[in-house]
C-alpha cells in the first residue's frame, strides 16, 4: 500500500480524501495556492506545499508545480478529486512519467471517456442506448443544420471536451443554429482547448440519472446503484438523492448493467460514474462517462455502505475489488444539498467574505463535507461549493425531514449560502411527491425571481 499520497485539490474534497488518507494510515501531503495558506485541506494534511498564486491556473491546474511537489516529498500517488486536473489525460500520463501513480483510470481510458463525442460512439458500439444524435463532430452550419432537421427541433450542441455544465447550448431552429456554431466553435476552443462539437436531440423532462461504477485491474466492474440528479440551475447540480424515486430493482438492474458495459468497453478502472437521460417510459440514453470521483458520491456511500474514496486507493494500488455485486445492497434513502456560498434569497450571486459563525447540527444519518471552518475566507478565485450536508434515513419522506430539520437548525454568518434555496427546495410539493426532471427549477422554483413558491 503506499506510504504517502498528494491531494492535488482544494476544498471539500481534499479534506475528505486526507480522512481517507487518515484512516488507512497513508501519510498526506496537501498543496495549496497563496489563498489558502490557512485553508482547511492545508491545515489536515502531514505536510503542505505552496503551488502558486490564487487563480486555479496559476495553482490547481498547475501540473508542473504539482508533480515537483509531489517529487520533492517523495509522495507515491496523487489523489485528483473531482475538478481541476482530475480528468486530463497529459496530466494523468505525466504523474505516471514520474513514476507515481495516479488514483484514477488509465490515461487512455481518461481520454477515451473525456472526448464525449467520441465516447458515444464506444458506447453505441457497446450496446449501451446514447441520445439519439450525431455520431461524428458537425464541421459547419449547413452539416448542423442538417442534423438537426433530421432529429427534429430542439436540439443541444455541446462541445466534445466540455464538462461541467458548460459548453451546451439548446437551439430551436435554422436560424438560431446558423449564428451558433461557430460561436460555441470559438468558446469551445478558447475554453476547452478542443473546438469540436457534435448534437443531440434535447430530450426535455426527463430525469439525469446516473450509475455509480467501481472497476479494478483484475477485470471486475461492479455497479453501486443509481443517483438521481434532476434538481439542476443551468446545467449544474444543486441536490441529489438515491435511489432515484422512479426507479425499481428491474430498472436499476437494466441501468446498472448498461453502466458496467460502458465501464469495460471504455477499459475503465478505479471508480467513474455513467450518466443518463431517463425517460418516464423507462427508457435511457447515455449522455456521459465521468472518469472521477462524483461531488454527489456521498449519496451512494450512505446508501450502500462503501467508501468509495477508500476503494479508489485500494484499486488504484492493484488490488481486487472487495464487492461482488450480489453482496452489494441499498438500504433506505439519502440525499445531499450542495452549500454554495451565494445568495439563496437573491439570483445566487456570490458571496464572499469570512466565515464568522459555522454551526451544522448533527445526529444520526447526518453527515457534512466541509472545506471550511470558523475564520475560513472565501475567495471569488474557486467553485463557491464550501460544502455538503448528506442525510439518510430509512425512506425519502423522513429524510426530507431530517435534511430540513438539518439545515433550519444550521448557523452560519459572515457570508451568504443556498441554505434558504434549499429549505425552499425541500417544502416544494412538487418535490415532495419525487416528480422532478431537469426542467424542475427553471418551472417550479426558479431561482432569478428568488426561488418563490
Ligand atoms: P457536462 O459534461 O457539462 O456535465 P452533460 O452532457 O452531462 O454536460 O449535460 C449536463 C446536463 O444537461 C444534464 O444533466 C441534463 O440536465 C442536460 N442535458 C444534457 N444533454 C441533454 C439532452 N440531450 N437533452 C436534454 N437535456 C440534456
Amino acid at each position: 500500500m503506499f506510504d504517502k499520497i498528494l491531494v492535488a485539490n482544494r476544498g471539500e474534497i481534499a479534506c475528505r480524501i486526507i480522512q481517507a488518507c487518515r484512516e488507512m494510515g497513508i501519510a498526506t501531503v496537501a498543496v495549496y495556492s497563496e489563498a489558502d495558506r490557512e485553508s482547511l485541506h492545508t491545515h489536515m494534511a502531514d505536510e503542505a506545499i505552496c503551488i502558486g498564486a490564487p487563480p486555479n491556473s496559476a495553482s490547481y491546474l498547475n501540473a508542473a508545480n504539482i508533480l515537483s511537489a509531489a517529487v520533492i516529498t517523495g509522495a507515491d500517488a496523487i489523489h485528483p478529486g473531482y475538478g481541476n486536473l482530475s480528468e486530463d489525460a497529459n496530466f494523468a500520463e505525466a504523474v505516471e512519467g514520474c513514476k507515481i501513480t495516479f488514483i484514477g483510470p488509465s490515461p487512455e481510458a481518461i481520454a477515451r471517456v473525456g472526448n464525449k463525442s467520441e465516447a458515444r460512439k464506444t458506447m453505441r458500439d457497446a450496446g449501451v442506448p446514447v441520445v439519439p444524435g450525431s455520431l461524428d463532430g458537425v464541421g459547419n452550419a449547413d452539416e448542423a443544420r442538417e442534423i438537426a432537421n433530421e432529429l427534429g427541433y430542439p436540439v443541444m450542441i455541446k462541445a466534445a471536451g466540455g464538462g461541467g455544465g458548460r459548453g451546451i447550448r439548446i437551439i430551436h431552429n435554422d436560424d438560431q443554429m446558423r449564428e451558433a456554431v461557430d460561436q460555441a466553435a470559438q468558446e469551445a476552443r478558447a475554453a476547452f482547448g478542443n473546438g469540436a462539437l457534435y448534437i443531440e436531440k434535447y430530450l426535455e423532462d426527463l430525469r439525469h440519472v446516473e450509475v455509480q461504477i467501481l472497476a479494478d485491474g483484475h477485470g471486475n466492474v461492479v455497479h453501486l446503484g443509481e443517483r438521481d440528479c434532476s434538481v439542476q440551475h443551468r446545467h449544474q447540480k444543486l441536490l441529489e438523492e438515491a435511489p432515484c424515486p422512479v426507479v425499481g430493482t428491474q430498472l436499476r438492474r437494466r441501468m446498472g448493467e448498461a453502466a458496467v458495459r460502458a465501464a469495460q468497453a471504455a477499459g475503465y478502472v478505479n471508480a467513474g460514474t455513467v450518466e443518463f437521460l431517463l425517460d418516464e417510459r423507462g427508457r435511457f440514453y447515455f449522455i456521459e462517462m465521468n472518469a472521477r470521483i462524483q461531488v454527489e458520491h456521498p449519496v451512494t456511500e450512505m446508501l450502500t455502505g462503501i467508501d468509495i474514496v477508500r476503494e479508489q486507493i485500494r484499486v488504484a494500488d492493484g488490488q481486487k475489488l472487495r464487492h461482488e455485486q450480489g453482496g452489494i445492497w441499498f438500504n433506505g434513502h439519502a440525499i445531499e444539498c450542495r452549500i454554495l456560498a451565494a445568495d439563496g434569497e437573491r439570483g445566487f450571486i456570490p458571496s464572499p467574505g469570512t466565515i464568522t459563525r459555522w454551526e451544522i447540527p448533527s445526529g444520526p444519518g447526518v453527515r457534512v463535507d466541509s472545506g471550511v471552518a470558523v475564520g475560513s475566507e472565501v475567495s471569488t478565485h474557486y467553485d463557491p461549493m464550501i460544502a455538503k450536508v448528506i442525510c439518510w434515513d430509512q425512506d425519502r419522506a423522513s429524510c426530507i425531514e431530517r435534511m430540513r430539520a438539518v439545515l433550519r437548525g444550521a448557523r452560519i454568518e459572515g457570508i451568504k449560502t443556498t441554505i434558504p434555496y434549499h429549505l425552499k427546495l425541500l417544502g416544494n410539493a412538487y418535490f415532495r411527491r419525487g416528480e422532478v426532471t431537469t426542467q424542475f427549477i427553471q418551472r417550479r422554483l426558479p431561482i432569478s425571481q428568488g426561488g418563490g413558491l
